[in-house]
């Protein structure tokens, strides 16, 4: 058996409204009455994060810390552009962080555990790889999964983001690419740079004309992994 790398968000669990509402409920508890939403914060997150860059590496972000600060400036101005409150400022800005790390806030896909479960007990070792926080292996272990991933890959730890082709190779590790299977929602980062770098790709929940392999749901995504073998 090889192995199967899953995206996250969209793809294991999903978080509802990603950034946007995430800096929306930060306002909720700093700035009762802003009368914000999270469509107002949404176009000024639309370039800015790492994954925005996926072709330059970011390595010297080699910390948590390091990663929060380089975030920070868009953060800043966002809340600004949208006439948040100067004296709230700072601390909305680093509430963030703290809000968007919380594994509260995620939720599992209905059929997430069986599917892990299924592939976890046919052999295949299973990975996480995703654009994502620092704090990753932290929300995951928030929402039960801990005990059926065996690793996880964060894109602010191991320094590429998906599609750089190191960030595939990283997660596969010392197996093959030819025996890794790539699981996710998005076309480009999930599938056809995983393709790119050699490892095969399903798509899930999501449709794309172009993409070999895929399915409405995990289960289904797990029942093509399992007849590949
Ligand atoms: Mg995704």
């Amino acid at each position: 058996m090889g192995k199967v790398i899953f995206d996250f968000d969209g793809t294991l669990a999903h978080r509802p409204g990603m950034w946007s509402q995430c800096m929306v409920d930060v306002l909720d508890d700093l700035s009762p009455g802003h009368g914000l939403v999270a469509d107002d914060v949404r176009p000024h997150l639309r370039d800015g994060f790492p994954w925005h860059r996926p072709d330059q590496a970011h390595l010297h972000l080699s910390t948590p810390d390091l990663w929060w600060d380089d975030l920070t400036p868009l953060l800043r101005r966002t809340y600004q552009s949208v006439g948040v409150d100067s004296a709230v400022l700072d601390e909305a800005v680093a509430t963030v962080r703290q809000h968007y790390c919380d594994p509260a806030r995620y939720q599992l896909f209905p059929d997430t555990i069986e599917a892990l479960v299924q592939l976890g007990g046919a052999g295949w070792e299973l990975v996480v790889l995703s654009n994502h926080v620092p704090e990753l292996p932290v929300i995951l272990e928030g929402v039960g999964l801990a005990g059926l991933i065996n690793e996880v890959f964060s894109s602010a730890t191991i320094g590429f983001e998906k599609p750089h082709p190191e960030a595939y190779r990283i997660a596969a590790g010392r197996t093959s690419p030819t025996e890794c299977f790539m699981i996710g929602d998005n076309p480009e980062a999930d599938v056809f740079g995983a393709e790119r770098a050699g490892l095969r790709a399903i798509l899930v929940r999501n449709l794309h004309p172009e993409v070999n392999k895929r399915a409405d749901k995990l289960l289904g995504a797990a029942q093509i992994v399992m007849s590949s073998s």
